[in-house]
């Protein structure tokens, strides 16, 4: 499958590991929109919160749980901002389901 995040978990597209265990891959973003910039993605493919059922929400669990101990790695001790944009309108570049996690700082109140 041509997927991007699918060549980085498979390491065939290099990236800076923030996070990984059975279900869970975390990475720095290339471009990063905050001084704290991280992708957290679920090894299986899944393109968006749109194509998340029954058969995959166990894996989808496992990234949100994951969220908060990779912020604490992270040292966002005084909070972060967690996105995940969702097609076209939402802004979504790579179909493969991510969650950004934005820190370091204190983040504008504004969303969009
Ligand atoms: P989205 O716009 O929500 O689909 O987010 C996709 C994100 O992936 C963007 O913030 C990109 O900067 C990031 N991105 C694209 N290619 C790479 C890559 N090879 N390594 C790390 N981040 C990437
Ligand atoms: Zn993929």
């Amino acid at each position: 499958m041509d997927c991007i995040f699918c060549k980085i978990i498979e390491g065939e597209i290099p990236s800076k590991k923030v996070y990984e265990d059975e279900a869970v891959y975390a990475f720095y973003d290339i471009n990063p929109s905050a001084p704290v910039h991280v992708l957290v993605v679920p090894k299986t493919h899944m393109e968006s919160l749109n194509t998340v059922d029954e058969g995959n929400i166990q894996t989808v669990s496992n990234v949100l749980l994951s969220i908060p101990k990779i912020a604490e790695q992270l040292g966002l001790l005084n909070g972060y901002r967690v996105i995940t944009n969702c097609g076209t309108d939402g802004g979504q570049t790579v179909p493969h389901l991510h969650f950004h996690i934005l820190g370091g700082k204190k983040l504008s109140e504004k969303l969009n």
